[in-house]
Order: structure tokens, then C-alpha cells, then sequence
């Protein structure tokens, strides 16, 4: 029989990803995606008619019943979130009413609605915000550090704390810092080879960015998706982290960036204090033995194959718009 999923967050990067992951597989693909007065669709336009869009949002609890209730999915992933760091600090009340108070509502609403599907929650590696080991792993402690990261912390412990309570299959997956042509430029990586792509066409002639050596654990998007999928295959839910395993500085990514076009990154970048995080979580990096071993997983792309084929993606991109 075919299978149903739901996919919250379908407007954004892993969503987009795991939507096409899904519908490859065979499975009828549901999207929650909340009402917005402009419309949010870019990442997904290719597969409409594909996916059905079903309207709710993670503040109303009884929109989150009624879209479970419709698409009766047999998994849930929960990728929706406010999911930029430096928001959380401006906006925290919210942060923690989508990120945290949103994934209790939706447990909930699974418990009373469906109790049968997996639940996939989406938590981060913000959740360790400064940790007192590395690489982490599945046991390593909390101590987030900004609002961002507790919220996350929260959602973790409740996604867990239904598994417990109620016997309800639900699984977290701590993900690391993942990127894809489809991240917004907002974030480092994509600010990165976006820039060094524009540079290389005459349409920018610098790059500001904050601390060079500062260190991420990066992985494609693509290979975290699959990650999230192959989690709710298994027969008992547990949780994992999902990484690369591997930390590169942010000088290592702009020397790989201006490398793909050809270009000397110290003739174009330049150190602004001003992006400097004002809670800088440095230093983390995950630990894949759990997944490797019991899923058999392990991301497929390099760090070098995804600077490249970011670039690559930013090139061709602004050459057909020219902006
Ligand atoms: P993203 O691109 O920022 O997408 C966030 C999604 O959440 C969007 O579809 C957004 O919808 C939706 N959303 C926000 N508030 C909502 C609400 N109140 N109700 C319903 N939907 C709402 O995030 P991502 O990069 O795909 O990340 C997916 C998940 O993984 C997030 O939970 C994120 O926090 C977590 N995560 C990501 C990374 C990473 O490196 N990407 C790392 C660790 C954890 P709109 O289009 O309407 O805004």
C-alpha cells in the first residue's frame, strides 16, 4: 500500500529536499505550510500537483489536528521551525512558541489524532550550544546558548518524553549545520558562494564576513534528508546525530569557494566585527559513529563537492537572471 507523509516545513530547504526524497520513493506527500500574506513557494514550485498542500500552522493547535487528521500519514516529519540563530535573540518569544510550544502541540495533536504514525522531530546541534566535549555524541549534555538552541532543547526532551510516556513511536535527529543551493544567502555558507559567484560575474566586489576561524561541522542537505527518512524506516525509534563528522574554519570555505572561480579570496574579503555572532556556539562537531553503525548511513558528498556544486549552482543561476 502506498505510503503517507507529512512534511512540515515543506517550504523550506530540507523540506523541499525530503518532499522530492519522498515522492522518488513511492509515497503520497503531504505539506503543511502556513497562510503567508506573500506567498513562499520558490523551493517547491516544481513539484506542484505532486505534493498536497494542506493549510496549518504550528501556533494554532487545531489546524495541526485537522491537517493529521486529513492526510492520515504514516510518518510525520517535523522540519518546520523559526530556524535562524541571531532571530532568536530578537525575537525569543516567538522562537519559542514555533520551535518549542509548536512540537508540543504537534505531539499532541499526533497523540489525540494518530497515534500510529512516526514522528520525525528536526533538533539541532544548537542544543549543545557550548559543549564540554568533541566530538559530541548522543550522550553528550545540553547547554544551549542562545534562545534558538534552548528552544530546540525543549522540543528534544519532549519529543522523547512521548516516546516514554505515551509509547508513541517518535525519533530526534540532532542535525549539524547542512546547506544546499536552496539555503538562504542569510546563512554563511550560501553568503559565501553566492558572493564569490557574483564577484566572478562583475556584479559585487566584496565580501564582509565576521570571524574566519570560526570551525563548522558541514554536510549537504540532500544527505541529511536521507538521514531523516532511513530514522523512521527502522523498527524501534531512537535518536541520532546526523553530521559529517568533520569541522572546516570559514577561511577553509572561502579559499574553497574563490578556488572554484578562480580567484584569490584575499583580494576580495574582508573581516567585519559587525557579523560577528554575539553568542558564537564554536567548535561543534558530531560524532556519526551511532548512525554509521546501527543505520548504516554516511554523507555521500564531501565538503569540497558541496562548495563546488553550490557555486557551480550560484554561477549558472545568475548568469540566466543576471541578479
Ligand atoms: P528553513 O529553510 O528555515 O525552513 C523553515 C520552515 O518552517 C519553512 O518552511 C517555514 O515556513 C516553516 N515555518 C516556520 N514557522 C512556522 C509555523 N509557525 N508554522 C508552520 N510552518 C512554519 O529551515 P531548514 O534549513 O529547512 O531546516 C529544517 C529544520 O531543521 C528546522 O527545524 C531547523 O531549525 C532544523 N535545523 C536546520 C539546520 C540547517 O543547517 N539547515 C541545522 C540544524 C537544525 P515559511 O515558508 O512559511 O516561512
Amino acid at each position: 500500500m502506498q505510503k503517507r507523509a507529512l512534511i512540515t516545513g515543506l517550504t523550506g530547504q530540507d523540506g523541499s529536499y525530503l518532499a522530492e526524497l519522498l515522492l522518488e520513493k513511492g509515497y503520497q506527500v503531504f505539506g503543511l505550510v502556513r497562510r503567508s500574506s506573500s506567498g513562499n513557494l520558490d523551493r517547491i514550485s516544481h513539484l506542484s500537483g505532486n505534493v498536497q498542500i494542506l493549510s496549518g500552522d504550528l501556533l494554532d493547535q487545531s489546524s495541526l489536528m485537522d491537517v493529521i487528521s486529513e492526510s492520515q500519514p504514516d510518518e510525520i516529519y517535523n522540519l518546520a521551525s523559526q530556524s535562524y540563530v541571531p532571530l532568536s535573540w530578537t525575537q525569543p518569544a516567538l522562537t519559542a512558541e514555533y520551535t518549542a510550544l509548536g512540537v508540543s502541540r504537534l505531539l499532541e495533536s499526533i497523540r489525540r489524532c494518530k497515534k500510529d504514525a512516526k514522528f520525525y522531530q528536526a533538533s539541532s546541534s544548537e542544543v549543545f550550544g557550548q559543549p564540554d566535549e568533541s566530538p559530541q555524541t548522543e550522550r553528550t549534555a545540553f547547554r544551549p546558548r542562545n534562545p534558538y538552541g534552548v528552544a530546540k532543547a525543549y522540543a528534544h526532551w519532549m519529543t522523547i518524553n512521548y516516546r516514554q510516556q505515551y509509547n508513541l513511536y517518535t525519533c530526534c535527529g540532532i542535525t549539524y549545520t547542512h546547506e544546499s543551493p536552496r539555503r538562504g544567502t542569510e546563512f554563511v555558507f550560501r553568503k559565501i558562494t553566492s558572493t564569490a559567484a557574483m564577484i566572478k560575474l562583475g556584479l559585487a566586489k566584496e565580501l564582509k564576513l565576521g570571524n574566519l576561524e570560526a570551525r563548522r561541522d558541514w554536510c549537504y542537505a540532500k544527505d541529511a534528508v536521507y538521514a531523516m527518512w532511513l530514522m523512521l524506516q527502522q523498527e524501534k525509534p531512537d535518536d541520532y546525530i546526523i553530521a559529517s563528522g568533520e569541522t572546516h574554519s570559514v577561511k577553509d570555505l572561502v579559499e574553497c569557494a574563490f578556488n572554484c572561480v578562480g580567484l584569490n579570496w584575499q583580494d576580495y574579503v574582508s573581516v567585519d566585527p559587525a557579523f560577528y555572532r554575539p553568542d558564537e556556539s564554536v567548535q561543534l562537531v558530531g560524532s556519526i559513529e551511532k548512525i554509521k553503525t546501527q543505520l548504516d548511513w554516511k554523507p555521500q558528498y564531501s565538503f569540497e563537492q558541496l562548495v563546488e556544486l553550490m557555486v557551480e549552482h550560484d554561477l549558472k543561476k545568475l548568469t540566466n537572471t543576471g541578479c
